[in-house]
């Protein structure tokens, strides 16, 4: 393995040596080649943010599984300790619930009740997901949050949606990237995307967006579950929509 590349952790700002993230995780089966696609690069190609549109788009090929160096190696393990199995076994479930109503055409989302899946620690997953993926220094205000494993103080001015992805093998990711929208005038979203093979998120920061959110194009919200009690293991999500443009 090569020598690890030395900068600021994504979560804790400690400066040092940061790790090999897998995401998601390697005990998922994240460890073949896997083509790793940023929006940017689709919406340079195609001029869309359709993240399905990746014919011909430059991409990086990642021998081991996709993965990110932007996180130190003390907090890489607090995450694996604490946040991997939750988001493993949710994934796996989700997974299996997609299979099953794939011939269900015409629905147009999924209620889904698992009833084991610890929620917290399943949400800190993918906080620390975007922690990895986004610009650093943007996300330090999560550090509490992600490094407590019982905080539920994720700061107000994120919120979290999330949809099902129907196939795919590939890893599509954004980092922070401000949207215009035309809404009876313009407005700005700025949100960060995290999508591959079964489910995909947006977060959208509200402090520095001037429109609200729109859940029919992002998806279902589970922001609230950031305050779920820890060890609390049952999540319901009603219309989680497929992603289709
Ligand atoms: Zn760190």
């Amino acid at each position: 393995m090569s020598a690890n590349k030395s900068g600021i952790c994504h979560i804790c700002g400690n400066e040092g040596p940061l790790s090999y993230e897998h995401i998601p995780p390697r005990s998922m089966g994240n460890s073949r080649p896997t083509k790793s696609y940023r929006v940017a690069d689709i919406a340079e190609k195609h001029g869309t943010l359709d993240v399905k549109r990746t014919d011909g788009v430059h991409y990086h090929q990642q021998q081991r599984g996709v993965g990110f160096e932007t996180i130190c190696r003390n907090c890489n393990s607090y995450l694996g300790r604490h946040y991997v199995k939750a988001y493993a076994r949710c994934i796996s479930e989700l997974g299996a619930l997609l299979q099953e109503s794939k011939d269900d055409k015409g629905c147009t989302g999924i209620h889904l009740e698992a009833h084991n899946v610890p929620v917290l620690s399943f949400i800190k997953h993918v906080i620390s997901n975007f922690c990895s993926t986004t610009q650093p220094g943007t996300m330090f205000d999560c550090r509490d949050f992600l490094l407590d494993c019982e905080s539920r103080n994720l700061p107000d001015r994120y919120r979290l949606f999330m949809f099902l992805i129907p196939e795919g093998d590939s890893f599509i990711s954004s980092g922070w990237m401000k949207i215009l929208l035309n809404e009876g005038g313009l407005k700005t979203a700025n949100l960060a995307f995290i999508a591959t093979y079964p489910v995909g998120f947006y977060l959208y920061d509200t402090e520095t967006s001037t429109a609200e959110p729109d859940p029919a194009r992002y998806g279902c919200e589970i922001t609230s579950m950031a305050k779920t009690a820890m060890g609390r293991r049952a999540m319901f999500l009603s219309r989680l929509a497929l992603y289709d443009d």
